[in-house]
Order: structure tokens, then sequence, then C-alpha cells
């Protein structure tokens, strides 16, 4: 696969997500790094982001409901290149109904190259970066070259 990069902003487009077992553990991130993540834009599934903004403050772009199709969507925004970055507490220990979604969510952010934590401890080391608050290139699909090469 070719290969062309993409500037990340300084102001970073993140995507929070949490599945029901595990949304305390990520409003108590949240919560501890909301000085940070208000630099940022914030977009989340639908039931997470709501609890996150009304338990927090913070203005966050909300989709619908992951099982409803909200995970599909933030995979969507992925491809197009809107977002940076994704906080995506999945939960290792219990079956979800939209365990595709999930996948597919995992699988087109690995793609596109975006940094995911999938737990705390990725979550700090990912916000604890120099990079988080500055321009960075990074590599994605090269899609022309993709699309050349198979028409
Ligand atoms: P929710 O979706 O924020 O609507 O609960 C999360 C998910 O399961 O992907």
């Amino acid at each position: 696969m070719h290969k062309t990069t993409r500037v990340m902003p300084a102001h970073k487009h993140i995507a929070l997500v949490a599945h029901d077992h595990h949304k305390p553990e990520l409003l108590r991130w949240v919560t501890e790094n909301k000085e940070k993540l208000q630099r940022h834009f914030l977009y989340a599934t639908g039931t997470t982001g709501h609890m996150l903004s009304k338990e927090t403050g913070l203005a966050i772009r909300s989709m619908i409901s992951g099982p409803m199709g909200g995970d599909q969507q933030i995979g969507a925004l992925i491809s197009e290149g809107k977002i940076d970055m994704m906080i995506f507490f999945w939960d290792p220990l219990n079956a979800v109904p939209h365990d595709p979604d999930v996948k597919a969510l995992l699988r087109i952010a690995s793609v596109w190259n975006i940094p995911v934590a999938t737990n705390r401890a990725t979550a700090n080391f990912i916000f604890t970066s120099e990079l988080l608050e500055q321009e960075v290139d990074i590599e994605i699909p090269d899609y022309d070259a993709y699309l050349a090469a198979r028409t």
C-alpha cells in the first residue's frame, strides 16, 4: 500500500467511546484530563457523549448510540480524516450486541493510523505526549494511488 501523509492539527479531533461497564472509568479519566481535553474538539458515541457532557460540562459532538450505529458514524469520520485520535474503553470481559461494529471501528482506526487508547494506561501515555498539542504529520494510505492501481 502506498502511503502519503496528512497533518494532524495542534487542536485534535478526539473521539471518546466507552462500553457500559467502562463508562465510570472513562468519566474518571475525562474528569482528570478535562483541562487538556477542552483545548481539543470532542466527539463521542451517543450515550457516552451525553453522560460525559452532563457530568463534566465539556462540549462534545455526540453521534447516535454505539449499538444503534454510533460506532459506524465515528468510523466514517475516521476514514474521512476528521478524527485524529480515539479513546475507546471497550469491554474485554462482556459481550456486546454490536461486536462487529466494535471490530470495524478498531480496524478502521488502524487502517488510518490514528492513535487509539483502549485502556487508561495508554490514554495517559498519549495525553502526556508532547505531540498532543503540536501539529503532527502522520502516514496514511494513499487513496489516489490505491484507486489508480485498481482501475
Ligand atoms: P454508547 O456506545 O456511547 O452509545 O453507549 C458506545 C459503544 O458501545 O460503542
